[in-house]
């Protein structure tokens, strides 16, 4: 704590939106924060920040705010404030009731991605140790559950291999499927600095992002890929990587399995996957192909072996939900990771893999066990000696089996069998797709638990509603893309009364399954007693070093800036097969475009939090963007009204005619409910890890009179 200028005090905490992880002062009078300044000293941010993180808290005080918990017996009754006791008692007994008449498995729980890492460890360990099952999920199943699936397989863990910083040391910079000005702002500039001072920019996305546009920066190649189809760019880069000489033979002979290279190499140089014959599939030009993947490999669009013998440029790759959110995000990743190994791109700065995590707290959350068949750390409930390990400490016996995920809770419900779930932070009716499928899904259940800070639309569809606390009120760790854990500290205290760790505590005392802390650095203390990369971590190291960047233990007691730096985490790299398989989601003559999304700088997510701010001023509606010859061709001027339907639902949203998207393809941002962009997105999703193929939906767009 500072004392400083006319505010009281200032208190250094972490942004609650994106995953840059901003350190901030927060400047209080009172228990008002009067002010949000960038600290200059912030490890991720060095004294930067965008619209969100520095004008966009308000909603901490806000009068939607919810402050007393409240109780229904049906959603169609209205709510009843009771207190906190009674609340938690009530929803204690209905889980129980719920699993004494229908099975252990008939409850579960979500975790949120925007709570605190010691929050998130608290939910799953109630969930395993409290309900006794492992139906935990969380967030992550909808946007980066790819990236731990396709990085595990290939490298060994599920985190990104770089800092911030490294970006300074690229010499070409592909981005795929992101969009860092606008989803990761302070990233974002740090990344156009480096692209201004002359490193090379590829761009894979089917939409001309502000990189692109940039007139300081001219993005040597964008590869305007056909929405879907992502394994099959990766593919035909990878193919000239092969047949033109431009593997790294030293670093994958060193460093990668053998026998899966082998398999890959003659997979991908198969002529099936070059340039020539995917150009039709993918929409993107040879030429632009072979530049892109020259570029990568050798730093010149016009590149060859010969241009590798002094020095191989480094190729940094940032990656965002435009690779997973696909029903091949899983194997695009794994793409990505192959491509990254086979030109020796991994292990130093300025190289790397590298998911731009959405949420503040998307990589802690995951971190901490919120998957339905990983405890904390990233190991498999199937281990007995994982089992033995939190089961000794936690004082119970570990269910051997994976949970539900969120996608098979919602068909649980609607089949019969799963009738409780807990959610802490997450609104699953605005965020998940086919919106209709999941109100349908939580209306057949009998105990739906929501702790939040304001009623959201999966309020609407529950019985208990606990309030929860924003970030300026608890203590707490949150962790970056970079793996960077910071500090989150109490600027005032909660609304409600309780921050969110000590309602799950008072959750499972009231099960009967007691939990014991006095502080969230108990818990950290827990966490890092039973989670080897972890081991490292406390709050007293966290004052000491300012934050820490995972893996943090013996042998890396500063923690570790660079993964894989010597080997990989798995031990040899594996390479993974990436068969370009089409998507289910085809476009037809009743559905002829395709949808995408994505998000825009003053506003997160589903806006709860941006909505309720003068944010609203930069962006007030979601629009959807048609290119002005697919407008023409259906009578659609700038700003009229059209109706967007596809096989799951339609919605009505104002155009703007642009060529930022190419004609066949349409896009919006899903900030506002009232927008209802998951009405029409499907249930298709990833083979791997069931993430939602948001970016792909096959609609029709018709003009409309105003609704
Ligand atoms: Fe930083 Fe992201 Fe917060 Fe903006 S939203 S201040 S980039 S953490």
């Amino acid at each position: 704590v500072i004392e400083q200028g006319q505010a009281e005090k200032s208190v250094v905490t972490t942004c609650a939106y994106c995953g840059v992880g901003c350190a901030f002062e927060a400047e209080v009078k009172g228990n008002e924060v009067v002010r949000m300044v960038p600290y200059k000293d912030g490890q991720a941010n060095r004294g930067h920040s965008c619209v969100k993180g520095r004008f966009a808290w308000g909603y901490a005080t806000h009068p939607d705010r919810i402050k007393s918990p409240m109780i229904r017996a049906s959603i169609d009754e209205p709510w009843r404030e009771v207190s906190w006791e009674e609340a938690i008692s009530h929803a204690a007994s209905e889980f129980r009731r719920i699993q004494a008449e229908h099975g252990r498995g008939a409850v579960g729980g979500l975790t949120s991605s925007r709570c605190t890492n010691e929050e998130t460890y608290l939910v799953q360990k109630l969930i395993r140790a409290g309900f006794g099952n492992n139906n935990v999920d969380t967030c992550a199943r909808v946007c980066h559950s790819p990236t731990g699936y396709g990085l595990g397989q290939t490298y060994g863990t599920s985190a990104g291999t770089q800092t911030f910083d490294s970006v300074q040391y690229a010499d070409v910079v592909m981005v795929i499927g992101a969009n860092p000005t606008d989803g990761h702002p302070v990233f974002g500039s740090r990344l156009k600095r480096r692209l201004r001072q002359g490193a090379k920019l590829i761009v894979i996305d089917p939409r001309a992002i502000d990189l692109v546009r940039s007139p300081h920066i001219a993005a040597a190649h964008h590869l305007k890929l056909r929405p879907g189809t992502n394994v099959a760019v990766i593919n035909a880069l990878a193919h000239v990587i092969v047949t033109e000489g431009l593997v790294d033979e030293a670093f994958v002979a060193e460093r990668c399995d053998a026998e899966s290279f082998a398999m890959w190499r003659a997979f991908v140089a198969d002529p099936a996957n070059s340039p020539e014959a995917l150009e039709a599939t993918t929409g993107v030009p040879v030429a632009e192909l072979r530049g892109a993947a020259r570029l990568y490999a050798t730093g010149r669009s016009d590149g060859t072996a010969a241009d590798l013998a002094n020095r191989r440029p480094n190729g940094a790759i940032y990656y965002g939900l435009g690779v997973t959110e696909h029903s091949q995000g899983s194997t695009m990743v794994m793409g990505i990771a192959n491509l990254a190994m086979a030109t020796g791109n991994i292990g130093r700065e300025g190289v790397g893999v590298n998911p731009l995590r959405g949420q503040n707290n998307v990589q802690g959350s995951c971190d901490m066990g919120s998957f339905p068949h990983e405890l904390p750390g990233y190991r498999h409930v199937s281990d007995p000696l994982t089992r033995a390990l939190f089961g000794e400490a936690w004082g119970v016996d570990i269910d051997p089996e994976p949970g539900l995920r969120i996608t098979n809770m919602l068909e649980a419900a609607l089949d019969g069998s799963f009738k409780g779930l807990y959610c802490q932070g997450e609104d699953i009716v605005q965020s998940d797709p086919n919106t209709q499928h999941v109100e349908a899904a939580l209306r057949e259940m009998e105990c739906v638990v929501v702790q939040d800070i304001f009623l959201n639309e999966t309020a609407k569809f529950a019985h208990v509603l606990l309030p929860g606390a924003s970030f300026l009120e608890k203590d707490g760790t949150f962790t970056n893309a970079e793996r960077r854990i910071s500090r989150v500290r109490k600027v005032m205290p909660p609304l409600a009364g309780k921050a969110d760790w000590e309602v799950t505590v008072d959750l499972a005392r009231a099960l009967g399954y007691p939990m014991d802390y006095a502080h969230p650095s108990e818990i950290m203390d827990e966490i890092a007693r039973l989670t080897p990369t972890f081991a490292g971590v406390s709050y007293e190291r966290l004052e000491e070093l300012g934050s820490i960047q995972w893996p943090c233990n013996a042998a890396q007691p500063e923690g570790t800036p660079t993964m894989h730096v010597a080997g990989f985490v798995r031990g040899k790299g594996r390479f993974m097969p990436t068969r370009y398989v089409a998507t289910e989601e085809k476009v037809n003559a009743r559905y002829p475009l395709i949808l995408t999304t994505g998000r825009i700088l003053s506003q997160y997510n589903v806006g709860a939090q941006t909505r309720r701010t003068p944010n609203n001023l930069w962006h007030a509606e979601d629009r959807l963007e048609i290119h002005p010859q697919d407008a023409e061709e259906r009578g659609i001027h700038d700003g009229d009204w059209v109706g967007i339907s596809s096989r799951a639902g339609e919605t009505v949203l104002r155009a703007t005619l642009t060529g930022r998207v190419q004609p066949g393809v349409v896009y919006t941002t899903f900030h506002f409910p009232e927008s209802g962009a998951n009405v029409i997105t499907t249930d298709n999703s990833d083979w791997a890890t069931n993430c939602p193929e948001y970016k792909v939906t096959a609609v029709q767009v018709v003009p409309v009179s105003k609704p």
